[in-house]
């Protein structure tokens, strides 16, 4: 039913646009067309909390066993919801799969989908790491778990967030910041992967899941503070991205929305964000060996040519055009940028320089740029809130709550 008014909301939606008297009533359907369909995604049953939920692959258990452990109230379903076990505490198990199907200690159950319903306050313990919420268990065609954990937004946010921010910059204003952002690509990743089992896989970059173990008092508060806030635009969620330091200007996001430049006035003014690294041609040709660009035989040609093909306004890198003997590339900025080890290159904001045998880089700021700059956010956060600061680095955006926090 609520993909029916979905669909109804969001069709009144585009026809009540072409009025400009009737903006506001169009941005308080699209709000709540794009709520239902996040519950529609979420497959929520009626006693569950009104928060949409997310499905994450846990892939660290993606093997033929694991261990299970639960403190609290469950219930082991099967594929038709039939209640197979029930109880409120289960003792540390091994989980197996067989050729008949799935064994639990002395148990077995049969081969299909497993469903363990957890209480609210229950937590439970999948080969030693704590995790709340329902966990979904199918068998792979090569007889592996796969194991997916089905939790609120929040509370997945909330063990997310803080490993995205340096700890050399970390405080709540950061944190919020960051619950926002990640709060918005958790609802447009439920969006975009409705349909899929799972959303996110647990080692997604910057989103490393590791249930209860990667939440802090601290992260909880960032959540709990800016709960149910998103940031929109023109009506949508997207991909909010974000870097460490911008040299002085952020550059045009990828993808949709693109947003503009803007000027970062802690970086701009920051001497200590430029750095020069020289490196020999025959490094780099080491590199694009090792990143399987070019092969061992190449990797002997004397000719290296790297030319630069397209700058933004600012004189970031944004293409690339490399050429080893015949083999021909073209890289952005920030992927040729990420090629070399160890912040040799740290941003894909940078000049060259052909030198004997080699180049000199020289450049400012840290990452690529797109999106929310951490350390003018950081600076920013002393005088201004995070809901300023993000419309500050998404010009367009805004903020806006689509649920409290139950
Ligand atoms: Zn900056």
């Amino acid at each position: 039913m609520d993909q029916h008014i979905f669909h109804i909301l969001a069709k009144l939606s585009i026809v009540s646009f072409k009025s400009i008297h009737w903006q506001h009533h169009c941005i308080v359907i699209l709000q709540i067309a794009l709520f239902l369909s996040f519950h529609a995604c979420s497959n929520r049953s009626p006693e569950e909390s009104n928060m949409p939920f997310i499905k994450i692959w846990l892939k660290n258990l993606f093997l033929q066993q694991c261990w299970i452990e639960i403190a609290g109230e469950y219930e082991i379903q099967s594929q038709s919801g039939k209640v197979l076990q029930h109880g409120k505490k289960l003792e540390k198990k091994r989980l197996q799969i067989r050729s008949s199907g799935w064994t639990l200690g002395g148990d077995e159950f049969q081969k299909d989908r497993l469903l363990i319903h957890l209480a609210p306050d229950a937590i439970i313990k999948l080969s030693d790491v704590p995790y709340q919420g329902d966990i979904i268990l199918q068998i792979s065609d090569d007889q592996k778990i796969i194991a997916i954990n089905k939790i609120s937004i929040e509370n997945y946010i909330a063990s997310v967030i803080q490993q995205q921010i340096p700890p050399e910059i970390l405080n709540i204003a950061l944190l919020q910041i960051h619950a926002i952002m990640a709060r918005t690509q958790a609802l447009f990743l439920c969006h975009t992967e409705q349909k899929n089992a799972f959303q996110i896989a647990s080692d997604a970059p910057d989103f490393n899941y590791s249930g209860l173990l990667s939440q802090s008092n601290l992260s909880k508060k960032a959540v709990q503070s800016t709960a149910g806030m998103v940031l929109l635009y023109q009506n949508n969620v997207f991909q909010p991205r974000y870097h460490f330091a911008c040299g002085g200007y952020t550059t045009p996001m990828e993808g949709s929305p693109s947003f503009f430049s803007v000027c970062c006035p802690h970086c701009l003014q920051n001497q200590d964000l430029s750095w020069q690294s020289a490196i020999s041609a025959a490094t780099i040709q080491q590199i694009l060996y090792r990143a399987n660009l070019i092969t061992l035989q190449e990797i002997k040609s004397t000719s290296l040519k790297i030319q630069v093909l397209q700058k933004d306004e600012h004189q970031r890198v944004l293409s690339i055009h490399l050429q080893v003997g015949n083999k021909v590339f073209h890289l952005s900025g920030w992927e040729m940028a990420k090629l070399f080890p160890d912040n040799t290159l740290p941003s894909n904001y940078f000049t060259m320089k052909m030198i004997d045998h080699g180049l000199i880089f020289e450049g400012r700021g840290i990452g690529h740029g797109m999106g929310l700059c951490q350390y003018g956010a950081f600076a920013l956060s002393e005088k201004h809130l995070p809901i300023e600061i993000l419309q500050f680095y998404f010009p367009g955006a805004y903020v806006t709550r689509l649920w409290k926090e139950n």
